[in-house]
C-alpha cells in the first residue's frame, strides 16, 4: 500500500502536543507519514481544545476552510480529535458536514479501524473515555522543531472537578502511567540529543502508581527522571495547590537539573470565589504553599493562572486577587476572562452574571499588574549569571535564545554556540518578557 500523508494541526495545551505525537505514531504503524504540507495530505486531523468558547470557534472556522478546499481541489479526509471531539461527539458530525471522523482523547488506538470505515464512505466516531488508557507503550513521533525540549505525559484525566472546567468531562478520570515507560521515554529523548523534558499531567501531584505493596508518588517519579543524567533538565506542569507537598519541594532542591520554576494556578485570590470554583483551598492555604516554595526553593520563580470575572465576583473579591498577585510577585501568569462552558457545574448551578465590560476591565487590571510584576522579577536578574539551555532565536541568526532553570527567556549573541548547548550568561538588560545578556563561559 502506498504511504499516506497525515497533516495534523494541534490547538490548546501541551497535553495535546503530546497526543498529536502519539496519534502520528499509531498511524505510522498503518502506513501514514506526517507532512507539514496541507496540499500533500490524504488525511487532515485537527487536535482540539474546549477550555474556552473562542478555542472551539477557531476550530470551526478552520474546518470550514478545509471544507472549501475540498470543494475546490483537495480530496483529503478530515478528522476532529481531542477535547472538542469528546465534548460534542455526534453533534460535530451533524453540524459540520466536512468532518468525516470524530475521535476522543482515549480512543486514538481505534483510528486505523475508523479510517477504514471512512474509506468505505461512512463517518467514523469513537468518544469512549477509558479508566486505563495512558498510551504508555507508544513511542511518540516527535514533531517539535528544536530537538532540544520535549513534553512527556505521565498521567491522563482529572478528578478535581473545578466548577468551571471541562477537562474532567473531556479527558475522563485520572490514571497514571507506568513509571518504567516514563523513565524509558526520557532516557531515549536524552540519547537522541534532547536536553530538557517537561512531565505533563492535569494535576501531576496526584500521580500514583502501585508497585507491589508500594505506592509510587510524583516526588519519587521526579527523582527517577532527575537521575537519568545531570545534563537532562526536568520541568513539570501542572501542580494543584491542595496537593503540592513540602517533600516535592525538597526533592527539587536536591537535584540541580530539576528546574526552579513552579507553576501554581491560583485562579482567584478570594476564598469565597475559590469556594464557588470548587478549587478546594483557601486564600490562606494557597499563601502557605507560596511560603513553602520560598522556604525550600528561595531562587525559584512562581507562575500562575488567573480567571477574571467568575460567577458572582464582587469588586472586593477582585481586589483580593490583585493583592495576592502583588504579594506573590509572580514572574508570569496566564490570565483569562471567565468563559462559561456547557455541562460544567458552574454553567448548570451558577450565574455568569459579571457584565462583559466589567470582566474586561478586571482582566485588564490583572494584566497591567502582572506586567509590572514580571518586569520587577526580571530586573532582579540584572548582573546575575545563569546557566541557559538554548535553541534558535526567532528574530536573528546572530542571536540564540534560551531559558534559565527559572524558565525565564534569555536572548544573547550566538558566538560559536549551537542549539542544545548549555551556556553561562550574565544578564545585562531586560523587558517584562525577556532577559538580554552575554555569554561568560
Ligand atoms: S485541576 Fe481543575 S482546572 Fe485543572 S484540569 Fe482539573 S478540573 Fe480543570
Amino acid at each position: 500500500m502506498s504511504t499516506r500523508k497525515l497533516y495534523i494541526e494541534t490547538y490548546g495545551c501541551q497535553m495535546n502536543v503530546v497526543d498529536s505525537e502519539v496519534v502520528a505514531a499509531i498511524l505510522q504503524q498503518h502506513n501514514y507519514q506526517v507532512t507539514e504540507e496541507l496540499d500533500e495530505a490524504d488525511l487532515v486531523l485537527v487536535n482540539t481544545c474546549s477550555i474556552r468558547d473562542n478555542a472551539e470557534q477557531r476550530v470551526r472556522a478552520r474546518i470550514r476552510e478545509f471544507g472549501r478546499l475540498k470543494e475546490k481541489s483537495h480530496s483529503f479526509s478530515v478528522g476532529v480529535i481531542g477535547c472538542m471531539a469528546e465534548r460534542l461527539k455526534e453533534k460535530l458530525l451533524e453540524e459540520e458536514n466536512t468532518v468525516d471522523l470524530v475521535v476522543g482523547p482515549d480512543s486514538y488506538r481505534d483510528l486505523p479501524a475508523l479510517l477504514q470505515e471512512v474509506e468505505s464512505g461512512q463517518k467514523g466516531i469513537n468518544t469512549l473515555l477509558s479508566l486505563e488508557e495512558t498510551y504508555g507503550d507508544i513511542r511518540p513521533v516527535r514533531m517539535d522543531r528544536n530537538h532540544v525540549t520535549s513534553f512527556v505525559a505521565i498521567m491522563r484525566g482529572c478528578n478535581n472537578f473545578c466548577s468551571y472546567c471541562v477537562v474532567p468531562g473531556t479527558r475522563g478520570r485520572e490514571r497514571s502511567r507506568d513509571p518504567e515507560t516514563v523513565v524509558r521515554e526520557c532516557k531515549e529523548l536524552f540519547e537522541q540529543g534532547y536536553r530538557e523534558v517537561t512531565l505533563l499531567g492535569q494535576n501531576v501531584n496526584s500521580y500514583r502508581w502501585k508497585e507491589g505493596e508500594q505506592v509510587l508518588k510524583f516526588e519519587k517519579l521526579l527523582e527517577r527522571v532527575a537521575k537519568i543524567h545531570p545534563l537532562l533538565r526536568v520541568r513539570f506542569a501542572t501542580s494543584h495547590p491542595k496537593d503540592m507537598s513540602d517533600h516535592l519541594l525538597k526533592v527539587i532542591a536536591k537535584f540541580p537539573n530539576l528546574c526552579q520554576a513552579i507553576h501554581l494556578p491560583l485562579q482567584s485570590g478570594s476564598t469565597s470565589v475559590l469556594g464557588r470554583m470548587k478549587r478546594r483551598y483557601t486564600r490562606e492555604q494557597y499563601m502557605e504553599r507560596i511560603q513553602a516554595i520560598r522556604k525550600f526553593l528561595p531562587g525559584a520563580t512562581i507562575s500562575t493562572d488567573i480567571i477574571a470575572g467568575f460567577c458572582g465576583e464582587t469588586e472586593e473579591e477582585h481586589q483580593q486577587t490583585l493583592s495576592l498577585m502583588e504579594w506573590a510577585g509572580y514572574d508570569f501568569a496566564y490570565m483569562f476572562k471567565y468563559s462559561e462552558r456547557p455541562e460544567t457545574f458552574a454553567a448548570e448551578k451558577l450565574n455568569d452574571d459579571v457584565p462583559e465590560e466589567v470582566k474586561s476591565r478586571r482582566l485588564n487590571e490583572i494584566i497591567v499588574l502582572q506586567s509590572r510584576l514580571s518586569l520587577r522579577s526580571k530586573e532582579r536578574d540584572l548582573g546575575q549569571t545563569y546557566e541557559v539551555l538554548e535553541g534558535p532565536s526567532k528574530k536573528s541568526d546572530a542571536y540564540l535564545y534560551g531559558r534559565t532553570s527559572q524558565n525565564k527567556v534569555v536572548v544573547f549573541p550566538k558566538g560559536t554556540l549551537k542549539q542544545g548547548d548549555y551556556a553561562r550568561v550574565v544578564i545585562k538588560d531586560c523587558t517584562s518578557a525577556t532577559l538580554k545578556g552575554n555569554v561568560v563561559s
